[in-house]
């Protein structure tokens, strides 16, 4: 290879990509807009309290990608039990809901999950997530939590969404014996926030630099524009950053390319996260909150996962707010909702002394897998390898997938362009 492979982006999957490739012996590029290592899965610190992209935690299915994070970290991640429940009504019970629904004081709804569980009609194939949700775990557990608690973190019409993809990541009766769901216990560093691996990985992954926006690709001469002002040329370029926007960067790229890249759906989210003066707030990890009358969807505890995150005497957390991909949020008034959601859900009191506040926006937050993902994905990825480009990791790739995957996706780019 004579010219340099670029990287876009240095959150885990162009880390990874990048050191993979280092390791082989080939010096690669990357160029990073933020002036920090990471993307989503960085920490960032606020008056002595640790946050990150809200809840960040490490599930390994993979032993490589295990390996990987624990040799970065020296062994040092705690794995943890989790902790979660599900608001129903004004009533707390265990996640997953349609393990634990029995736990509610509200017998009608008890009733209509059993009703539902036995009346379900589970099926091979279902054309859409709204399908799948009904024939998999009936009406009752559909209209008390599947239903509300998916519509208010997809901002999209269930209706109008595939159902691969989640399913994954959806505790499921029958593939669940011991009704924990898929993520009973997770990893955390015992140190810092998630971001210290990206931080660990970062001074392995050759230059690169930081403050440095791509703003357009010239597919045909192989070149990226870099703060609008530097071209560099490069033999191969591995691309990290939302798809949608990498081909709205190539002003070649055909209008079906760009038609189809400017359809991809996707979710945004606002995460505000807070330092109370006040410990055990919750003894949860997170919370989900399926009830639209609260603008969350979802409410984590940073200092139950590691007491680390937070000074002695308080408790860190942080709210989720979802909004569709593509519109805009006043984050002010997004911040005064949350904070009076949460003395209204009984989490804080109104008397709470808040010591850290951070907002944190996410405009690219999770991929919508619509009707049309798959014909717009196919016809994108197949144009992108006819000009050498490989875009990978979670929205490079535009899929519903992990940390541990963000780095196997990298790993997998880099392999990508050695056999080339
Ligand atoms: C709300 C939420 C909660 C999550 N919780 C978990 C969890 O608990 N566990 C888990 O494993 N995963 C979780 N994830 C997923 C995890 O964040 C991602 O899988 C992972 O961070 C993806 O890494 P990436 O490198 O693919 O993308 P990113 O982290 O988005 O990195 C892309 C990088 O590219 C940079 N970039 C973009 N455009 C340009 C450009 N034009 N020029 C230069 N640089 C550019 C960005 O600044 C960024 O640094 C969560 C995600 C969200 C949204």
């Amino acid at each position: 290879m004579t010219k340099r492979a670029i990287i876009a982006g240095a959150g885990l999957a162009g880390l990874s990509a990048a050191f993979h490739l280092k390791k082989s012996g080939i010096e690669p590029l990357t160029f990073e807009q933020n002036n920090f290592p990471g993307g989503l899965s960085a920490s960032f610190i606020k008056n002595g309290f640790v946050f990150d992209f809200t809840g960040h935690y490490f599930h390994f299915k993979n032993a490589y990608a295990k390996d990987l994070v624990f040799g970065l970290l020296g062994g040092k991640l705690n794995e943890i039990k989790r902790r979660a429940s599900v608001r129903a009504g004004n009533e707390i019970i265990d996640y997953p809901f349609q393990d634990n629904f029995s736990q509610l004081k509200d017998r009608t709804v008890v009733s209509a999950c059993e009703k539902g569980l036995k009346e379900r009609k589970p099926r091979e194939n279902y054309g859409s997530f709204k399908e799948w949700i009904l024939g998999e775990y009936g009406k009752g557990i559909a209209e008390n939590f599947m239903l509300p608690y998916n519509e208010k973190m997809w901002q999209f019409d269930l209706d109008a969404m595939l159902y691969l993809g989640t399913t994954a990541y959806t505790p499921s009766q029958k593939n669940d014996p011991k009704k924990k769901g898929y993520n009973a216990s997770f990893y955390y560093p015992s140190a810092g926030g998630a971001g210290e691996a990206a931080k660990a990985l970062a001074p392995l992954a050759g230059e690169i630099r930081f403050g440095s926006r791509i703003c357009s690709i010239n597919a045909s001469a192989r070149s990226v524009t870099v703060n609008d002002n530097i071209v560099f040329e490069y033999g191969r370029l591995i691309s990290t950053m939302p798809l949608t926007e990498l081909i709205a960067m190539i002003p070649s790229a055909p209008g079906a390319v760009k038609q189809a890249a400017a359809s991809l759906k996707y979710t945004s989210v606002f995460a505000l996260n807070l330092g109370i003066k006040r410990e055990g707030i919750s003894d949860k990890h997170w919370i989900y909150f399926p009830d639209k009358t609260l603008p969350f969807y979802r409410v984590g505890f940073y200092s139950n996962a590691a007491k680390h995150l937070a000074p002695a005497g308080t408790t860190s957390l942080y709210a989720e707010v979802a909004y569709p991909g593509g519109t805009t949020l006043d984050r002010e008034a997004a911040a005064a909702k949350i904070k009076e959601g949460l003395i209204r859900a009984g989490i804080l009191e109104p008397k709470d002394v808040i010591l850290a506040e951070l907002p944190l926006d996410i405009p690219f937050a999770y991929v919508v897998y619509d009707l049309e993902y798959k014909k717009n994905t196919s016809l994108i990825f197949d144009y992108l390898c006819s000009k050498g480009i490989v875009s990978t990791g979670r929205y490079g790739g535009w899929a519903y997938s992990a940390m541990e995957d963000a780095l196997l996706d990298g790993k997998n780019a880099a392999e990508d362009i050695l056999d080339a």
